[in-house]
């Protein structure tokens, strides 16, 4: 997916002045955002009070939404860079296609895994038959700076390792979680796993110390180590935890997200991260009058522009609107 904000913010994030260093309860609010016409989405990432998580960096829950009637989501060409994109779905199908020649439809329980490198095009569309219910997460990942310039590349995996205790599955979708690890290619030490829990589940959940982890909830709600998380949420843990107690009631998805501290300062805007402002001003020029990007092959319609940039200069540690 991409960030369809016509205004985004230029945001400097990373290092390690903003990590928890010990285990936290903090629980942020998305913000509800439109994307397109019809298609609310909840950003957990970046957030006011905290704009990533390891090298987690962007996070959108969507649905579930009744497309039925509608063309779903349609989101034309556009460029990434300095990023993985994760898709996840609970609900639907979503049809990508991108500017290496990869096509595939994103079915629930698959990954979709693009890594941006130096540059990439992709669509991102419901097929024109699809099932009523679309629900999903569009993750992004900052890729450090060794591996920014990497070439492009797609993975799409259907068969994801799961973890199982009673009333719980943990899909491993990034990363690893009590020895199962995801054939997801990651840049960075990081894990990302759809837990689903059964009405009246409880169970311990084995983490890394050395990472930072979050929680939030896709559907239903559970007690995360006590406290309760609902859909529209997140819930930042910190690090040096060694397990954690996940509950649910009523039954749940939860999406648990970890990673080391990400050291490096990074700037994001739009859909791209790089290192500096003129960086992404580049970077923007480019697509617009794509010398560097590529095209989506036999796509029918226009991609999409850039946004402007923002007036102002950015300040370290700050961000600009
Ligand atoms: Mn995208």
């Amino acid at each position: 997916m991409s960030n369809l904000d016509r205004t985004p913010g230029l945001t400097q994030c990373g290092g390690l002045a903003g990590i928890a260093a010990a285990p936290v309860h903090e629980l942020f609010a998305g913000k509800e955002v439109l994307l397109g016409e019809s298609t609310q989405v909840r950003r957990l990432l970046p957030n006011l009070g905290r704009r990533l998580v390891g090298s987690w960096c962007f996070v959108d829950h969507y649905g579930p939404d009744d497309i039925a009637a509608g063309p779903g989501m349609q989101v034309p060409p556009h460029p990434h860079m300095g990023l993985q994109t994760v898709s996840w779905l609970l609900d639907g199908e979503v049809h990508h296609r991108d500017s290496l020649g990869s096509e595939a439809v994103i079915r629930p329980g698959q990954l979709g895994l693009m890594t941006s490198g130096y540059g990439i095009v992709h669509a991102e569309q419901s097929p024109v038959a699809h099932p009523a219910r679309l629900h999903g997460v569009q993750l992004w990942v900052a890729l450090p700076d060794g591996s920014r310039n990497a070439a492009p590349a797609w993975q799409h995996h259907d068969a994801l390792p799961v973890v199982t205790d009673t009333g719980l599955a943990a899909t491993v979708i990034m990363g690893s979680l009590a020895g199962a690890t995801s054939p997801g290619r990651a840049y960075t030490p990081l894990m990302g796993v759809d837990v689903a829990l059964a009405a009246g589940a409880e169970s311990l959940l084995p983490l890394e110390p050395d990472f930072e982890h979050a929680v939030l909830a896709m559907s239903g709600w559970a007690e995360v180590d006590g406290v309760e998380v609902t859909p529209g949420s997140m819930l930042y843990l910190g690090c040096r935890r060694r397990e954690l107690r996940v509950r649910s009631e009523p039954g749940s998805r939860l999406l648990l997200l970890g990673g080391e501290p990400f050291e490096e300062q990074i700037v994001m805007w739009w859909n791209f991260v790089g290192r500096s402002s003129e960086e992404i001003t580049t970077a923007r020029e480019e697509w617009m009058t794509g010398d560097r990007f590529g095209v989506v092959a036999d796509y029918d319609g226009d991609p999409l522009a850039a946004p402007s940039m923002p007036p102002g200069r950015l300040k370290p540690g700050g961000s600009v609107r």
